[in-house]
């Protein structure tokens, strides 16, 4: 298991006031440090323009890389919750070449499983548009990634944070070389996902009732989702790994723990065991209570670490 971070990524300074603070990846990065001092973190490497090229347009780029600022603490929102800074270009080609470097570790045969700890995180992004705290889709960039240089011709994108992966989907809604599979609370941001939303028959989407709870989750996965995972025969098993279904976020509902979601991880891993050499690569989305977040990931990295 590699485990994959950038101080970079702490620059990207939204506000006061903007859950996705530079705090929630500390926490993250803390916790893990602290629970297991002797496994070493790789440092990102920034993802180059051309890679990124692969899955935005070339003015989402510009708006990203070339923006300028008069000073540290100037900032263009793109919407009220999507905010540029002095630092977030780095942040943000570092987090998606997080993604990128993980998929060259395990297909490269230097480990199975990666964790990429960083942020912004990426799912809502689509190849047009930065929104909902993302800035480029770094899953997304991974799976591209895995696709055009290794030459994968199915990678499953598993996106289990409580938002709907609109951006994912939307990239990939046309290519069947991925399988994107998401719960996510319904109603709630971005309002994307419905349950009949299934692109070319390579998506699958359950939207979850507010207070869903951990028994519905787990059966939903176990009786619905989990074997069209096993069906698709993924060659690599990417992870969105958002945090925010656990019961005390503050900006949703699902009412789960992190037992859950360590449940979940094993039940990707058994399946990424069967048909993908066991590789899987997990990328941190969502989670806005700093102590939710660090339980969930410990719980999540855990699961990783084990066998
Ligand atoms: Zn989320």
């Amino acid at each position: 298991m590699r485990l994959y971070t950038h101080p970079t990524c702490l620059e990207h300074r939204p506000g006061p006031g903007n859950p996705e603070s530079p705090a929630r990846l500390e926490a993250v990065v803390e916790a893990i440090s602290a629970r297991w001092p002797n496994e070493r973190w790789h440092h990102a490497p920034a993802a180059t323009r051309e890679q990124i090229m692969r899955v935005h347009r070339a003015d989402l780029v510009a708006l990203i890389l070339d923006s300028r600022f008069q000073d540290a603490d100037d900032t263009l929102h793109i919407d009220p919750d999507t905010v540029l800074g002095p630092g977030s270009a780095d942040a943000a080609l570092h987090a998606a070449g997080a993604g990128i470097h993980a998929v060259d570790g395990v297909l490269g045969g230097q480990a199975r499983r990666a964790f990429c700890a960083v942020r912004p995180p990426g799912h809502h992004a689509t190849s047009m548009q930065a929104m909902g705290f993302c800035l480029f889709n770094n899953i997304a960039l991974a799976a591209e990634h895995a696709i055009w240089v290794h030459g994968l011709t199915r990678v499953a994108i598993v996106d289990f944070d409580v938002h709907h992966g609109n951006g994912t989907e939307a990239i990939f809604a046309a290519d069947a070389r991925v399988l994107y599979l998401s719960t996510h609370q319904s109603p709630l941001f971005p309002g994307t996902g419905a349950a009949g939303d299934v692109g070319i028959g390579n998506a699958i989407n359950r939207p979850l009732a507010p207070q869903t709870g951990s028994g519905a989750f787990r059966g939903l996965w176990s009786g619905d989702l989990l074997p069209a995972l096993a069906a698709f025969r993924p060659q690599l098993v990417l992870v969105s790994a958002g945090f925010d279904g656990h019961r005390r976020d503050p900006l949703a509902d699902l009412q789960l723990d992190a037992d859950d979601f360590a449940w979940l991880t094993g039940e990707l891993l058994a399946i990424a065991e069967r048909h993908a050499s066991g590789h899987l690569v997990s990328m941190l989305e969502g989670g806005y209570d700093l102590k939710a977040l660090q339980e969930c990931a410990i719980a999540h990295v855990d699961a990783l670490l084990e066998n």
